[in-house]
């Protein structure tokens, strides 16, 4: 990402969401951002998933200049190359864990199985389940599952465990870490919570619609160690 800026609206009632924000993140990364309600972590999260577009600055995918892409080519860069997983599940009530996933895997190009994508979120023995079925933090992993079943390079998490208490968000950041480090996939979880930065490669604060800070961690602490 370089210079990226998000302005939304016009004139005095302009919202400057993204006042120029530059980041290098290397493949396999796992990023924890953190950072104020309104800070623009979302806003950047979208522009980095090809949800929404920037209005100055770019985003290199690779080689891909994002923000030069029409219409039909951020599709296919969103459809291929990311994930998204969201507080809110948005899972079919009407199907299972697996036919949930299955919906992504049948329209995808090298998909996982879907039995192997829920096995990776720890959801081996609960396929034939309905999302009424299943826990919330249940039905994050399987959101997660179908969010990865594609394998994506890139997963974009935003609050994952925003509606979660504290036992069953850990296993939601276990599943995420799993991801991560079996299938190599690059993930960027948005949190409120500073206790899951532990679990990160780095960990990026934005403030005001800037990137106030940005560290490594030495040792990245394994999500089920953490409490809120
Ligand atoms: P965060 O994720 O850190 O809470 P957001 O990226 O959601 O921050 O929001 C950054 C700023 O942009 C906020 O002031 C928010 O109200 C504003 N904003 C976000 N989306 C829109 C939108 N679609 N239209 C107008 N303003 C928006």
């Amino acid at each position: 990402m370089q210079d990226l800026a998000k302005v939304y609206g016009q004139g005095p009632s302009a919202v400057h969401a993204l006042r120029g924000v530059s980041m290098e993140v290397g493949e396999g990364r796992l990023l924890v951002l953190l950072g104020p309600s309104g800070s623009g972590k979302s806003t950047f999260l979208n522009i980095l998933g090809g949800l929404d577009r920037a209005t100055s600055g770019h985003v290199w995918f690779g080689d891909t200049d994002l923000t030069e892409c029409d219409d039909d080519a951020l599709t296919e860069y969103r459809r291929s190359s990311v994930g998204f997983v969201f507080q809110f599940y948005n899972l079919i009530a009407s199907l299972t864990a697996r036919e949930n996933v299955s919906l992504i895997t049948e329209i995808s190009v090298n998909p996982l199985d879907p039995a192997e994508a829920l096995a990776l979120v720890g959801l081996e023995r609960r396929p034939d389940h309905f999302p009424a079925q299943l826990s919330g933090g249940e039905q994050q992993r399987v959101a997660i599952a179908r969010a990865i079943a594609k394998r994506p390079q890139v997963l974009l998490c935003d609050e994952p465990t925003g509606a979660l208490d504290s036992a069953t968000g850990v296993r939601v950041l276990a599943a995420l870490e799993t991801i991560n480090r079996e299938l190599g996939t690059t993930v960027f979880i948005i949190t409120h919570n500073a206790v899951v930065a532990e679990m990160g490669d780095e960990v990026v604060q934005f403030g005001d619609g800037r990137m106030v800070d940005r560290r490594v961690n030495t040792k990245r602490k394994p999500p089920l160690e953490l409490r809120w």
